[in-house]
């Protein structure tokens, strides 16, 4: 067996010393820590970069709050006051559950999950809160100007407390108007006809370089008239800006070089200006950066948040790049047009020139805005379609996030119970680690970069189906390559065996086991989960007659066979064409029959099944992350002569710091 980079990478991280990966665990979710491994081998000049960009990263966070919903802000201030300032008993049921509900809208950054988008239910009556509002001192609590105790929870308590009020964050039920039933608070008194009208009108006027209309602003009707309130220093969320303008300016002091320099001065005129245009030089410069070896995301990225998908939600990563790790993302990177080339997609749709797949590890050092708590372990940017026809895109996947997960994953019983057999069991103890990371590589380095669109067809064509067609397309692209022989030739892969971990535990989790993030009753909304559940039963019925993958009873338990790997493999190659198609063409009926036939409903005996064998294993199926602690070390002129970073803060302390410090709006 050769030795690839990955297994050296996981074992040689192992336990340094006894780094304590949970934090908090409360209702479905699981508070862990990151190690920002190597932070202390930066120099002096990296390190400061990583704590300005830092402080940077934080100043954002009550924008994303307002984004997800207009009475979020109010919210979370009112439970804040009275979960600090309640002097009764702590240790009652009534305080537990608002502790838990407060956690959940930390964690959720407002008052829908994070991934489901319906509205939680508080665990406590109204009557209790407003037991507690009344026993606080009334000037921690947030009231407007004029306003009383009784007229602000008569506002605000219909909000939390009534099911029918402000229901999901994200609608995305076809046939209904999205943005009028999304309580996500990119829109006021607009219809979902008015705004595509809006927008469809800018788009056509817009040429073959198109900025993303509308991304940075919110779209109101004033006086029977659609106007766009601008994000920006001097616009709407202007304070959180200028705040974050502050930070950069302060990083641009301490950049790597002068690209960087560059990068920093075009954020800091796009939050400015608010100017689209200026933003997409922003991200072709970005693009360019790839000798720094600190990097962040700082801005209105990704527009999962909008039921429309044109409004971005504001989030940070600041990132350092792990020199070993991505010397393997780099070999994918380098024979990016072999793989372009051996695709199974009509050629028609392939590109001739893979061009700028840049690809690298990167090591988090903080996370912030619609990155934080919850957070991806890859990142593929910019998102703008024309920028990345023609200048390429930065892939990145995280790789001190993915040993977090991992380590707090071990032995927690969750692959007993859900394997067929001892021989899964074996398959995926020696690999799953290896084939998950590497799919996530081939899935941001490769997938979404490859193929291209046909002349004349619209980005946006698949319109609210076209963020689970393009997540499926990347995935599909990195599974059809995980068993290929050019893997094992790149020792990627150490043998021609390693991939069958891969499909299997990707056919369990879209067929079973991501069931169990999902309550009884709903369908699956989320974006990557409907690419999964898509690929994973188009499959299983694709190759029903030969039987490829089963659905097994074992010991009376449901259990996912797959019966031949190298016909699955065939498979995911035919519904890759399939999907490439679709979106070259930009065949919107297409997608919808796919995505509505095999990623949205799901079988409600098998949800119940799985839900009960997940609650027997009390784990939580989402996880997010408390960020580390950067102290800056001044001398007596205030230069900074060293950062050091500190892993000790508590869940709820960190969230209350940063009420306290980075209230900005
Ligand atoms: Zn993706």
């Amino acid at each position: 067996m050769k030795a690839s980079r990955l297994f050296l990478i996981h074992n040689d991280m192992c336990d340094k010393d006894h780094f304590e990966y949970t934090v908090d665990r409360f209702a479905d979710l699981q508070l862990l820590r990151y190690r920002v491994n190597g932070f202390d081998d930066l120099s002096l000049r990296q390190k400061t970069l990583v704590y300005y960009l830092s402080e940077a990263a934080l100043e954002g966070r009550d924008i994303l709050f307002d984004q997800n919903g207009k009475y979020n802000l109010r919210i979370r201030r009112l439970l804040e006051a009275v979960y600090t300032g309640y002097q009764g008993d702590r240790a009652t049921d009534g305080f537990r559950a608002l502790e838990v509900y407060l956690k959940r809208v930390w964690f959720s950054n407002g008052i829908h999950h994070h991934y489901a988008c319906d509205k939680f239910v508080p665990g406590f009556p109204e009557t209790y809160l407003r037991e507690l509002v009344d026993s606080v001192d009334v000037s921690c609590l947030p009231l407007e100007e004029g306003e009383t105790v009784e007229t602000m929870c008569g506002k605000l308590f219909p909000v939390i407390f009534d099911p029918s009020v402000m229901p999901k964050r994200v609608n995305q039920a076809d046939g209904e108007d999205l943005v009028a039933t999304s309580a996500a608070n990119y829109y006021e008194g607009v219809t979902q006809k008015e705004a595509e009208d809006f927008y469809g009108e800018m788009k056509a006027r817009g040429g073959d370089r198109p900025v993303m209309y509308g991304m940075n602003s919110r779209l109101v009707k004033e006086d029977g008239m659609l106007k766009e309130q601008v994000w920006k220093a001097d616009g709407m969320y202007g304070p959180a800006i200028r705040k974050i303008v502050g930070w950069l300016e302060k990083a641009e002091t301490v950049a790597e070089n002068d690209t960087q320099r560059k990068v920093i001065r075009l954020l800091v005129e796009f939050y400015r200006t608010g100017s689209l245009k200026v933003f997409d030089e922003y991200s072709i410069e970005w693009l360019k950066d790839t000798a720094s070896q600190v990097d962040f995301v700082n801005g209105f990225i990704e527009s999962y948040g909008d039921p429309l998908g044109l409004k971005a939600s504001w989030e940070s990563i600041v990132n350092f790049k792990d020199m070993e790790a991505t010397r393997r993302t780099e070999t994918i990177s380098v024979h990016a047009q072999w793989f372009e080339d051996h695709s199974p997609v009509d050629a028609r749709f392939r590109k001739e020139r893979v061009k700028g797949v840049s690809a690298k590890v990167i090591t988090a050092a903080m996370l912030g805005g619609d990155l934080y708590p919850s957070t991806a372990i890859g990142i593929n940017l910019p998102n703008s379609n024309w920028i990345r026809s023609v200048h390429g895109s930065k892939s990145v996947t995280i790789g001190n996030l993915i040993e977090a997960y991992n380590k707090a994953a071990r032995g927690n019983g969750f692959r007993e119970e859900f394997v067929a057999g001892e021989e899964e069991k074996v398959l995926l103890d020696k690999y799953a680690d290896l084939t998950d990371s590497l799919h996530t590589d081939l899935h941001e380095c490769l997938g979404h970069g490859s193929g291209k669109l046909l002349p004349g067809v619209d980005p946006d064509a698949l319109k609210a189906y076209g963020s689970t067609i393009e997540e499926a397309r990347a995935d599909l692209f990195g599974l059809y390559y995980l068993p290929d022989a050019k893997l094992v030739e790149l020792e990627l892969t150490p043998d021609a065996e390693a991939y069958k971990a891969g499909y299997y535990s990707y056919m369990m989790n879209g067929l079973m086991t991501q069931l169990v993030r999902i309550e009884p009753g709903r369908d699956v909304e989320e974006a990557h989960m409907r690419n999964r559940q898509l690929i994973a039963r188009w499959a299983l019925e694709h190759g029903a007659a030969d039987k490829v993958v089963e659905l097994v009873r074992r010991d009376g338990k449901t259990c996912v066979r797959v019966n031949d790997y190298s016909r699955l493999r065939h498979l995911f190659g035919e519904l890759l064409a399939e999907i490439q198609r679709i979106k070259s063409e930009g065949d919107l009926e297409a997608a919808r029959q796919l995505v509505e036939r095999y990623g949205v409903k799901v079988d409600p005996k098998l949800h119940k099944e799985v839900l009960a064998r997940y609650k027997a294993l009390n784990l939580a199926p989402y996880k997010g992350f408390v960020n580390p602690v950067y102290t800056a070390v001044r001398d007596g002129e205030g230069r900074i002569t060293d950062v050091t970073v500190d892993y000790t803060e508590e869940y709820a302390g960190q969230m209350l710091r940063y009420s306290r410090d980075y209230s900005n709006l």
